[in-house]
């Protein structure tokens, strides 16, 4: 891509590299800054490049995470959560402004989608989070504001920058991309010749749950997204995780269980149930405790592979798109 670029203007392709060592491992965003490179070059690159950055607007941090909320350059915001695992730093990004998903349960999706982020928004909340606490990111997610599939291109290319080893060096295994479902591009996702995790977005083991929540099951029901699920673990032999959120209620009956065990066994598959968070906006309630380890039970018993993600960030607003509803930004 930036090869291309240079070899475009005229210059050897080995000034992307110089280039990504420049952004992405001395973390220097000014062009002028950059002495291996001759100034003419500097000048071409300052008119065919902004480097007018995106930037932190606001930090809230608990115990063991810390959320941000970004400006963008046109005054638009999205947000950032870095996690502490024991297994390292997790940073979940946002692919777009706002969503049009609509998930019923999800605040991001109340605000319509705005715009599709550039693949330099993507990147800088990486860097920007990286400076900011200086220290390495181990993984990343993209799971925050908006429906990464739904922003196909620039989520492919920001994964093949932050994962080159000139650049952020994350390894695709520790990358993972979030979906509620957006089949065609499954499909094409499949067909890449990497190792990156993808996530469903599942929340419903019967097209009558999830058409209550999830508009996109309208489109693609579970009749043609499992066997395209099916499809890319055959095709990638990767492990794909099942998202699958607690709403009280609507979905963690013991009945739900038991569906859900039907509908994934003897998949390549493991789920995560994510105790939801609640909102002021939302009607939907969170499962008990006692409702979740019942659920988690019978999948157990059943032979599949299901975790209990633990909870972040309950007192600072971290689930999914509430600091920027909560920003006078709506
Ligand atoms: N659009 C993508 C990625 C963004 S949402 C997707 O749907 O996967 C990331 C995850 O957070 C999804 O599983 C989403 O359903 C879930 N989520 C949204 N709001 C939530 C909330 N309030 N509490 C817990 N999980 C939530």
């Amino acid at each position: 891509m930036l090869e291309d670029y240079f070899k475009e203007i005229g210059q050897k392709s080995y000034k992307a590299t110089q280039v990504f060592e420049w952004l992405y491992q001395k973390n220097i965003y000014d062009f002028n800054l950059f002495s291996n490179i001759k100034q003419d070059i500097i000048i071409k690159m300052q008119e065919d490049f902004t480097n007018d950055f995106i930037s932190i607007e606001k930090v809230l941090e608990d115990t063991d995470v810390k959320k941000f909320l970004f400006r963008l350059n046109d005054g638009e915001h999205i947000e950032a959560v870095l996690m502490e695992h024991n297994y390292g730093l997790s940073l979940c990004i946002s692919s777009q402004v706002g969503c049009n998903m609509s998930c019923k349960f999800c605040e991001s999706g109340r605000f319509k989608k705005k715009r599709n982020l550039e693949t330099f928004e993507m990147v800088e909340q990486i860097l920007l989070v990286k400076d900011y606490i200086e220290k390495r990111i181990d993984s990343v997610v993209i799971m925050g504001i908006g429906e990464p599939f739904d922003n196909y291109d620039n989520v492919i290319n920001f994964i093949k920058i932050i994962n080159d080893d000139k650049a952020l060096a994350i390894g695709s295994r520790h990358i993972t991309v979030s979906t509620c479902g957006l089949v065609p591009k499954i499909k094409e996702f499949s067909m890449l010749p990497w190792q990156v995790n993808l996530a469903l977005s599942l929340h419903g083991a019967t097209n009558e749950v999830r058409d209550k929540i999830m508009p996109i099951n309208k489109v693609y029901n579970l009749d043609i997204l499992i066997p395209t699920i099916k499809e890319y673990i055959e095709k990638t032999n990767r492990r794909v995780t099942i998202e699958y959120v607690m709403l009280n209620m609507v979905n963690d009956r013991e009945k739900d269980a038991y569906d859900l065990v039907n509908l994934l066994k003897n998949m390549n598959i493991y789920v995560n149930l994510i105790p939801y968070n609640e909102t002021s906006h939302l009607e939907f309630k969170k499962s008990s405790k006692n409702r979740i380890n019942k659920f988690y039970q019978i999948l157990k018993e059943n032979n599949i592979n299901v975790t209990v993600r633990r909870e972040f960030g309950g007192n600072i607003k971290a689930a999914c798109g509430q600091l920027r509803s909560e920003s006078d930004f709506k």
